[in-house]
């Protein structure tokens, strides 16, 4: 049983603290409350409610794909999910379309001629495919602060914080010069080296941090002298010198010498998804908090939290709490599916239209595509309940989209709404059964804290606490630091 919250609203649709399942249950069947909402899952109390709500917090770690979304009390999980975007779909899409028109400019049709010079785009222009995303989040914190007394936003805005590389002092939190800048500078070498093994060209992980001038040999811990390896690399290497390790690549050597001489710009830090989503976030009115990619890892680290879009949410910024139990959490995958296209007429793969152009109604017998429906066939050839996505057809003879099968042919007698179209899909994803050990905030004194500057390379330097170099020296590894 998932321990994740019931939103919880009040008569005036005000929203209040957010229950436990059991809790709703029995409000469910005393009749003090009825269901508002399938997914996420919302009763609506049938009296008002005069208590002051306990102000949540909503964490969101965007992604390419998908993003991960959670809301925190202080120290609490409340609820979560994570949200797939259609980014790559919407863009396929396009350049579908892109491939049509122009084909359909070289053959015998009417002549259009091909439009160029009268497109003009706004400043802050962000293809559609990245747009997407952005509404994606921006359409979900809305709904949720409309079901929850939600105060405050966190988001993942860089991948590292070259502000901190700069200047460790900035922020004045000690744990920051420490075990996190360590975590900063991982992130900054795997955006650095594109995530790529420099000697064998792999993308796949785990990756060690490479002294490529061995320290045995005198090489320093500064930045320019660290490079992204693969672990099997990396032992191989051991601690022979560049020179000698590829002497017989003289090429890659030449390569790689250059490409760690050179610095990130501020550029590569810099996603203009995010920072466009930060922008929408602000106008939504709630104050947002930031965080960098490091300080995530380096927070579900310390929190002893294995990977997931929705753990990463929660581990968001600073004020990430210091214990975080998550045990008995189960998050809602929420899958953008788009709210049908505007093509009227279905092509084939020339481009040629292809049966009868679509009716302009889109509701049938009260059901959309797109429905979430129960239907109970008691008699005939298809016996049975199915429960999923609806496909309307315009004679009542839908097609159900279950979790295993398409099913066709169901009658619109059969059906029964669920929950209405809302351009999205829902799942349940893995409950959790990890037990979380607490770890205490581990604040390390760096001996000489020395000013950074990312632009000179030469100023780089890597402090290594002394927990750390403990933890090298037992697992035996010489010359690297493990990445993952
Ligand atoms: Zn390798």
């Amino acid at each position: 049983m998932s321990k994740n919250s019931v939103f919880v609203l009040d008569t005036n649709r005000k929203p209040c603290n957010p229950t436990h399942p059991a809790v709703a249950r029995k409000l469910l069947t005393q009749g003090k409350a009825a269901v508002f909402r399938r997914y996420p899952l919302t009763i609506i109390l049938k009296e008002e409610s005069k208590n002051k709500p306990k102000e949540l917090r909503i964490k969101i770690d965007p992604g390419a794909k998908t993003t991960g979304l959670a809301l925190l009390s202080d120290t609490n999980m409340v609820w979560c999910a994570e949200l797939e975007h259609r980014g790559f779909q919407i863009k396929d899409n396009l350049s579908d379309r892109r491939v049509r028109r122009r084909s359909r400019r070289n053959r015998k049709t009417r002549y259009r001629q091909p439009r160029f010079l009268n497109r003009k785009r706004r400043d802050g222009w962000l293809p559609p495919s990245l747009m997407s995303r952005v509404f994606n989040i921006e359409s979900w914190v809305k709904k949720l602060c409309r079901l929850a007394p939600i105060s405050t936003i966190s988001m993942e805005l860089v991948r590292f914080d070259t502000q901190k590389m700069v200047n460790p002092e900035i922020n004045g939190t000690e744990y920051q010069k420490g075990e996190l800048f360590g975590y900063e500078v991982r992130e900054y070498l795997l955006e650095k080296f594109n995530r790529t093994c420099v000697y064998c060209n792999t993308k796949e992980g785990p990756f060690n941090l490479d002294h490529f001038h061995p320290k045995s040999q005198g090489g320093s811990d500064r930045v320019s002298n660290l490079v992204l390896s693969c672990v099997k690399c990396n032992q191989k290497k051991d601690n022979k010198l560049p020179a000698n390790f590829l002497s017989d690549q003289p090429k890659l050597l030449a390569l790689i010498e250059k490409q760690r001489k050179q610095p990130l710009t501020d550029t590569a830090a810099v996603n203009a998804t995010r920072w466009k989503l930060k922008e929408t976030l602000e106008a939504i009115g709630l104050p947002v908090e930031v965080g960098s990619g490091g300080l995530t890892k380096f927070n579900r680290k310390r929190l002893g939290i294995s990977k997931s879009h929705w753990a990463d949410a929660a581990c968001v910024g600073t004020s990430t709490p210091n214990s975080l139990n998550i045990k008995g959490y189960q998050p809602l995958l929420i899958k953008a599916m788009g709210r049908g296209s505007r093509k009227m007429v279905n092509s084939d793969k020339y481009g040629f239209p292809r049966g009868a152009p679509k009716l302009r109604q889109k509701s049938f017998f009260g059901f959309q595509t797109g429905d979430l429906v129960k239907a109970v066939v008691n008699k005939g050839k298809k016996i049975g309940t199915y429960v999923g996505r609806v496909a309307v057809r315009k004679t009542g003879s839908f097609n159900i989209k279950t979790k295993t099968e398409l099913v066709q042919g169901i009658s619109h007698k059969y059906c029964q709404h669920t929950h209405k179209s809302d351009g999205f899909n829902y799942g349940f994803g893995e409950l959790v059964q990890q037990k979380v050990k607490v770890v205490k905030l581990i604040i390390s004194q760096p001996t000489n804290p020395t000013q950074l500057n990312l632009f000179d390379t030469t100023e780089f330097s890597i402090q290594t606490t002394n927990t750390k170099t403990k933890h090298t020296r037992k697992s035996k590894r010489k010359e690297g630091e493990q990445l993952s």
